[in-house]
């Protein structure tokens, strides 16, 4: 970035090395290369397979393989039954016990902290405190004590560090939460530092939509083009196009809660009426099943935690109940427009969703959304466009915030190469 260095605006590459600056690099780039195979091959690679995989010489997987099973991050196992001639390839796998991450997302409803291994598995998680129910400070507190939980069982020299995922929009090169619309009284929060301090361990801080699509990406990284849509208290997408999240100019891509869906929606906090994210958010699906009786009055009356207890007795109610279900199916046709603008724009190959709020909405939203973009996408004549639910469902945010912590420590890309 030439215009970088004038001083006609931001240092954006320092910006995105900084989001991560203090976490450690597993390796140097050819181990990360390396790693990288390993972690998408979902069975393990033969040395043979590696070095065509990565373009390595047959020495060079040698000695990276000797190396990372030294220091505890591969392992190689010969297969029970040797098959055909000659010596069979012994396949080589990430050692999930090799190195540790752990997630925290910062939620207006819950707070989820999650370690996962180095292949990104779950193995440990707590659930603790809502950010709109306590302060910043506190909330740090209420992590500290869950992160210790989780690694109690982990010796500390393998645990890389903290991925925290928030609501937008985030300053990720100063680590702070500019002050989301969902979390009153959050005004600049340089969260990273608390988390930092409260931990004792390195922090890497990312908006709640893109850690989520992150996530998907580690578990399912078929197709590399989608777009993640994020339910929770609010709604927001993140995007992933050639296999890499796209992060936008300051990391805040992904606000997608303002494309105008229906005339005769709801009105917004921007001061539109028929916004695709105040159309999805439990609080507005919650108000209008008072207006249709299906809920009692001061079911909306209430905060966060409050109306999230609500919205799940709307979905509970949606399976029996005509005008419940129908609060519920008029909002996903309203995200289905949404849906099928984001494919026209990006041309992916499917829309993954997920989100604290998704398993609960999924029997109704699904397939409507299944529908709409099938019938109504520019390029459906040209490919199908798959809906699906994040095989991470409701945690992806928490999951995915660990492995933004994994994607830092050893993903070989470019941008990430800069951290040292
Ligand atoms: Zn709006």
């Amino acid at each position: 970035m030439s215009w970088s260095s004038s001083g006609s605006g931001p240092d954006l590459t320092g910006a995105r090395a900084r989001r991560g600056a203090n976490l450690p690099r597993i390796g140097d780039f050819n181990q990360a290369v390396v790693l990288d195979a390993l972690r998408r091959a979902r069975h393990g690679l033969s040395r043979a397979d590696l070095s065509e995989h990565t373009g390595l010489s047959a020495q060079s997987i040698t000695n990276i393989v000797r190396r990372l099973a030294e220091r505890g991050l591969v392992t190689e196992q010969a297969p029970a039954l040797p098959h055909g001639r000659g010596r069979p390839a012994a396949p080589i796998r990430l050692d999930p016990a090799g190195r540790f991450a752990v997630g925290v997302h910062v939620d207006p409803t819950v707070t989820s902290v999650a370690l996962v291994d180095l292949t990104a598995a779950v193995v440990a998680s707590r659930r603790t405190v809502a950010a709109s129910a306590t302060s910043p400070e506190r909330l740090t507190t209420a992590v500290a004590d869950a992160v210790a939980e989780v690694t109690a069982g982990v010796a500390a020299e393998r645990v890389l560090g903290v991925g925290v995922a928030t609501p937008g929009p985030v300053d990720t090169g100063a680590g702070v939460v500019v002050g989301a619309p969902l979390l009153p009284g959050w005004e600049r929060v340089e969260l990273r530092r608390l988390v930092r301090e409260a931990t004792g361990l390195p922090v890497v801080m990312h908006k709640d939509t893109a850690a989520a699509a992150v996530g998907e990406l580690w578990h399912e990284p078929d197709p590399a083009d989608f777009v993640f849509l994020y339910l929770g208290t609010g709604l927001g997408a993140g995007f992933v196009v050639n296999g890499e999240l796209l992060p936008g100019r300051t990391d805040n891509a992904g606000e997608i809660g303002h494309l105008m869906v229906s005339p005769d929606g709801p009105r917004c906090h921007c001061g539109q009426v028929g916004c695709v994210g105040a159309s999805s958010m439990p609080r507005t699906l919650v108000g209008e099943a008072v207006a249709a009786g299906v809920l009692e009055p001061s079911a909306h009356d209430a905060g966060d935690v409050e109306i999230d207890a609500a919205f799940t007795r709307l979905c509970v109610a949606a399976a029996r109940n005509a005008p419940a279900r129908e609060v519920l199916e008029r909002s996903a046709a309203r995200l289905a427009r949404a849906a099928v603008t984001l494919c026209n724009a990006l041309d992916v190959g499917a829309v993954v969703v997920g989100g604290p709020a998704w398993s609960r909405t999924e029997p109704v939203f699904l397939p409507i959304l299944r529908e709409v973009v099938a019938a109504t996408t520019e390029a459906r004549r040209v490919h199908e466009v798959a809906v699906r639910s994040s095989v991470l469902g409701d945690d992806a945010a928490v999951v995915g915030a660990a492995c933004l912590v994994l994607e830092h420590s050893f993903s070989p890309s470019p941008a990430t190469l800069l951290i040292r």
